[in-house]
């Protein structure tokens, strides 16, 4: 019955009832590696807390009902998530993956797959054509993150999954920055959601943690098998943190889509302003993939004031007040940050510019704060 709740409901209910031994209406935190056996292998379903643990099992069970999945899997970091599922390849495997791709994402597949042979293609994915011709024989695996970061292109999903299904290839969506409240790769045909549950998800700030979630079984068992083997999974405090996170992801975000909509505009009106990228614009190149495969176009935007460099970008983000100068996003609180000198300064400098992640660029986390605060606070910093 939960399962066919609305996303609303989902929030709160899905995959959870009350606690059996006392009823408490959140699951306790389970702060316990190893269960009482009766005899050996006899045992209430959990033998060792790296495997299952209750607390962990709860959100595993929020997270695949929030992506209209079946599976969910929940890991120390949404890094740990993505490793998870790299694992399922080979060497000699290939993978495509956008061109400007999550900082954190690009480094552990060049500087720590590659190694172990596996080869990756980065690749401008505003057109299908593109993704189709870095497909070959040995292409097992594309990675989409969208909207992506900071230049908040839109990929879409539906056309990627198709291309894949035609081909046999595994699509695994990175949804850290819309969050499943704009939308569900699952519906649209994606294999497998990933999430940094560490940004929107959770939605505090306080927890590192990431998920995986996925309608089919013979992957889930992999990468159940992959959790438990290598071993990075939550623990229960971090785990129970999330699911606490979860219960008010949807009115979180609908106040982080309104108020980065009104920035948006402010920003856009102000004359210091070159250009802000939001999915909003009517005039932004993806609004229509934007439009038809989100609800609301998120919480975060990036900009460029006129004339700006790297000094002058930092200027502002350091005089900021209200938003917090931290890398990191999804949190109730707003955060500014410079990707080129933080979250981006991992790729060089020659691959950052050609996808637009200039010396100039900033880009906003807008929080849950009431937006004429945030707004006065722009105002100030950009003079
Ligand atoms: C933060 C982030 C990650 C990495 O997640 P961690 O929880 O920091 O390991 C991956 N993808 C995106 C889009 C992110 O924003």
């Amino acid at each position: 019955m939960k399962e066919k709740l609305h996303f609303n409901s989902k929030t709160i209910h899905g995959g959870q009832s009350p606690e059996k031994a006392y009823g408490a209406v959140m699951p306790p935190i389970y702060q316990t590696s190893t269960y009482a056996q009766s005899t050996p292998g006899g045992h209430k379903g959990f033998e060792y807390s790296r495997t299952h643990n209750p607390t962990r099992q709860a959100l595993e069970r929020s997270l695949a009902s929030i992506e209209a999945g079946t599976f969910g899997f929940a890991f120390g970091s949404g890094l740990a998530a993505m490793d998870a599922v790299l694992k399922l390849l080979k060497p000699g495997d290939e993978v495509i993956s956008t061109d400007d791709l999550y900082g954190g994402s690009y480094r552990l597949f060049t500087k720590i797959f590659e190694d172990f042979g596996i080869r990756f293609h980065f690749v401008n994915m505003s057109s299908m054509v593109h993704i189709d011709a870095a497909i070959n024989e040995n292409t097992r695996l594309i990675w989409v993150e969208t909207p992506t970061n900071p230049m908040m292109n839109v990929i879409d999903i539906k056309a990627v999954a198709t291309l894949c299904k035609s081909k046999n290839i595994l699509l695994a969506v990175d949804n850290t920055f819309a969050s499943p409240y704009l939308q569900q790769p699952l519906v649209l045909g994606a294999d497998i959601v990933m999430h940094s549950a560490t940004k929107y998800l959770a939605g505090h700030s306080d927890v590192i943690l990431g998920s995986l979630v996925t309608n089919d079984k013979n992957l889930a068992e992999k990468l159940g098998f992959i959790q438990n083997a290598s071993g990075a999974v939550p623990g229960p405090m971090d785990s129970f943190l999330t699911l606490r996170g979860i219960k008010t992801l949807h009115v979180r975000m609908q106040r982080h889509c309104e108020n980065a909509a009104q920035i948006a505009l402010y920003l856009k009106q102000h004359p210091k302003i070159e250009k802000v990228y939001w999915p909003g614009f009517e005039e932004h190149p993806n609004h229509q993939i934007a439009k038809s495969q989100m609800t609301d176009f998120g919480g975060m935007l990036s900009f460029v004031t006129k004339g700006a460099n790297y000094d002058s970008a930092i200027r502002i983000v350091e005089n900021l007040k209200l938003f917090t100068l931290a890398e990191s996003l999804g949190g109730v609180e707003s955060l500014a940050g410079h990707p080129a000198s933080m979250t981006h300064a991992s790729i060089p400098k020659e691959i950052r510019e050609q996808s637009g992640v200039v010396d100039a660029l900033i880009r906003l986390s807008i929080g849950i704060e009431d937006v004429r605060d945030l707004i006065s606070d722009l105002d100030q910093a950009i003079g």
